[in-house]
């Protein structure tokens, strides 16, 4: 058999070196100028500290066995444990988990949560699995990382496709593994398993809070906003229900079969039932249809952004028509998208702050979990408003003084915090 040749070493790119993990290097290295750190601080943060690649076999419900590729990448523990969530979708890579870990650090340091950034996922179509499917699929992953995850160690939470019911096969298989109940080793885990109250709404109702926050700084009543919701999951659902709440107007949501539009605003109780029965907004009969491309190009006053990464790029951002763009989703908006939008005057409410709540409330469950003692649903609602508000505040006030974007702001002043951190530990030994 002829000897197969490798590539010389110098042309195989790092294994995580994707377009996503290059977006999440680019903001990094725009924020270097402004922020406090040195030439080994930039080296050690450009690359994550562990990046774990597993193959996880189940048995299929037709009797087959099916390999699936999965990730773990903890970017850095010099706060604390890495924290980070855990997503099922066809696309995922090794790079997304590296460039979503990257993220995740610097929102905890943002929030002054003591911990760094993680990111998991399994590439599959969680569309396609049944839920015993998507049960074994757990707990072997769950198994695969013994020794990778822990509440000291790293704490997974859910993301795109997973829920509370997946992360309490995790916390049982976790549970089963060293002989007790470990209910601290993931959140966003149902209540009844020490999970916490409000953590389901906590990141779309903390979006509302930073918009909430951001109209008080230019002057607008946020219930005279038009509002665009894309994604209408876990964020995006819960962002459009506070924004009715606060008395804004969402005039369009989208799902991944595309979205629905009404002049007037639609009337999100009608929206929900129709998907409570039909699964997806597709067939929606109270409104326009419009693609998901369409739906961004709305006319409106607030974009919010609560699907998926790369949907403002340098392709589409000169015909958004928003005032407002507002980033639930990690990573939405492109280096070009950005680039255009800001040159546009088009203010971006960057992820690293705006969906902030949802890492938040998990820390607010940990802490919980690990003191045996739980709180009420206006403690955390009240607790995360200040944490929110806190980091706005020094996020405005840094981008003011420095001149710089809120995304920017919101970096260095992230980069700040594990710096100082990472100058007082040094390089070990
Ligand atoms: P989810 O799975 O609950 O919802 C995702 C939504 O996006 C669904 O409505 C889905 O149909 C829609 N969608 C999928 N593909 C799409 C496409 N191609 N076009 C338009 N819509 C599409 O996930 P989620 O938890 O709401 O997460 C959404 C985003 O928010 C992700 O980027 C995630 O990383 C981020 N995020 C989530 C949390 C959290 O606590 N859940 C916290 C911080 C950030």
């Amino acid at each position: 058999m002829a000897k197969l040749e490798e590539p010389p070493v110098e042309e195989v790119q790092l294994e995580w070196d994707t377009p996503l993990f290059r977006t999440a290097l680019a903001q990094f290295e725009q924020a270097i100028p402004y922020a406090d750190v040195n030439e080994s601080i930039v080296a050690r943060l450009a690359s994550p500290e562990r990046a774990v690649m597993v193959a996880v076999p189940i048995r299929r419900d037709a009797g087959h066995v099916e390999v699936f590729p999965a990730y773990r990448v903890q970017h850095s523990s010099v706060l604390g444990p890495t924290k980070g969530g855990l997503r099922y979708d066809p696309h995922v890579t090794l790079g997304e988990c590296a460039a979503l870990a990257v993220w995740m650090t610097w929102k905890c340091a943002l929030l002054r949560l003591p911990y760094g950034g993680a990111k998991g996922g399994i590439r599959c179509n969680p569309r396609a699995l049944s839920l015993p499917e998507l049960q074994r699929l757990t707990r072997r992953y769950t198994s695969e990382l013994r020794g990778v995850i822990g509440p000291q160690e790293d704490i997974p939470a859910p993301d795109m496709a997973t829920n509370e019911q997946t992360m309490a096969w995790i916390m049982d298989t976790y549970s089963m593994q060293v002989g007790y109940a470990v209910p601290e080793i993931v959140t966003g885990k149902p209540v009844s398993l020490g999970g916490s109250l409000f953590r389901s709404e906590a990141t779309g109702a903390g979006v509302v809070m930073v918009v909430e926050r951001a109209c008080e700084r230019l002057g607008w009543n946020l219930a005279e906003q038009r509002c665009v919701v894309q994604g209408f999951g876990n964020v995006g659902g819960i962002a459009a229900q506070e924004l009715v709440g606060k008395g804004a107007t969402v005039l369009a949501v989208s799902d991944f079969s595309g979205g629905v539009y009404s002049e007037r605003g639609l009337d999100l109780t009608a929206v929900r039932a129709w998907i409570a029965e039909h699964a997806t907004l597709e067939g929606y009969p109270d409104a326009e249809n419009v693609t998901n491309a369409e739906l961004l190009e709305l006319p409106c006053d607030i974009l919010v952004l609560a699907a998926l990464e790369g949907q403002v790029t340098g392709e589409n951002a000169a015909r958004i028509d928003a005032k407002v763009v507002v980033e639930g989703a990690n990573g939405p908006t492109t280096i070009e998208g950005d680039a255009i939008l800001g040159e546009r005057g088009i203010l971006i409410l960057p992820d690293v702050l705006t969906n902030a709540g949802g890492v938040t409330v998990s820390y607010f469950e940990w802490v919980q979990d690990l003191g045996r003692l739980f709180w009420t649903r206006n403690e955390i609602r009240a607790r995360l408003a200040d944490k929110l508000n806190d980091a706005f505040d020094r996020v405005w006030t840094l981008a003011e003084k420095q001149g710089i974007s809120l995304r920017q702001a919101a970096l260095v002043a992230g980069i700040n915090e594990v710096a100082a951190a990472l100058k007082a530990r040094g390089i070990y030994p």
